[in-house]
């Protein structure tokens, strides 16, 4: 386990995947009635910019670096801000230093009735974000391989939330285990939103994936994708992808409003483009 999301944290991909992660939890707020979120691969949960690690890629310059402090057009503003929120409530003093990951995004939007599970592999980042969370009684934090649970933890308690899945992709196969837990995990709870991201890099990879989850026959499924530079050879991560399956019913309009002016921002020299498409209907 190679993977260090530190070197990759607030980039562009970071930025597109966490606007996605708050609008499915805003509209999960829209009820009362309590709300899960599985945070499969969770990751540290907090991030320093100016770390070793960051500093070395300067990845998030081209991500939250060219969001955070942007006069945005309203409609996209009010769609933002959620993210925005969680970013700014770990950077109190107003200079961008700290970038909260999934877990700190999603805790950040839980009121008292809700729940977040956080699963890590990583055996020292799995303690740190257990240490991160320590006494927080809404948040249960496990050192376990994520493509285990999705047989033995679904559905929730609550029967109505997000499961979030974001794999680090060092190794082959993450695009086929992704399908297959997303047959499993349907079979036991039908009803509850997944969102699958994806990176966009090597050629083929993606309709693949596509292909095989229209095999599934399992309804319901929006695919979101940004570029921010076309494909090059050889392959280099030039995109980012996110499969919604039982998305919000806003959550197409409300990306058709965001994505292209995040498809403006953190692309190179406007060579950005954007996409929203079903995989699957009703
Ligand atoms: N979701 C996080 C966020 O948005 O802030 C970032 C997650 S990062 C892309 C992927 C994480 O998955 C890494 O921290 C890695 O250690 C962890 N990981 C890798 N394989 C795993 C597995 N089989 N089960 C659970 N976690 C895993």
């Amino acid at each position: 386990m190679n993977y260090r999301h530190a070197f990759h944290a607030g980039n562009f991909a970071d930025v597109v995947k966490h606007v996605i992660l708050t609008r499915i939890l805003a509209y999960l707020m829209r009820k009362d009635a309590a709300f899960r979120v599985i945070d499969t691969h969770a990751g540290l949960g907090i991030y320093d910019l100016f770390g070793d690690q960051a500093e070395r890629t300067g990845e998030w310059q081209d991500g939250i670096g060219r969001l955070i402090h942007v006069k945005l057009p309203q409609q996209v503003e009010e769609l933002v801000t959620p993210y925005l929120d969680a970013v700014r409530a770990q950077n109190p003093d107003g200079t961008l230093r700290y970038y909260p990951g999934s877990p700190f995004i999603t805790r950040h939007m839980l009121r008292a009735q809700d729940r977040l599970m956080g699963f890590e592999l990583h055996p020292m980042d799995a303690e740190r974000l257990r240490e991160n969370f320590a006494g927080d009684f809404q948040t249960r934090i496990t050192q376990l391989d994520a493509w285990k649970i999705f047989g033995t933890h679904l559905p929730p308690r609550e029967k109505r939330g997000l499961v979030l899945v974001d794999p680090p992709f060092e190794e082959k196969g993450e695009f086929s285990r992704m399908v297959k837990s997303l047959v499993q995990g349907h079979q036991r709870w039908p009803g509850g939103t997944y969102a699958y991201w994806y990176p966009i890099k090597e050629p083929g990879e993606v309709d693949a994936y596509i292909k095989a989850l229209k095999a599934t026959g399992i309804p319901k499924i929006l695919r979101l994708e940004l570029t921010i530079r076309p494909a090059s050879a050889p392959p280099r991560l030039h995109g980012t992808g996110m499969v919604v399956v039982n998305p919000p019913y806003v959550l197409e309009e409300e990306m058709k409003t965001v994505l292209p002016m995040l498809a403006e921002l953190l692309s190179d020299e406007g060579r950005g483009r954007w996409s929203v498409e079903w995989v699957a209907g009703e």
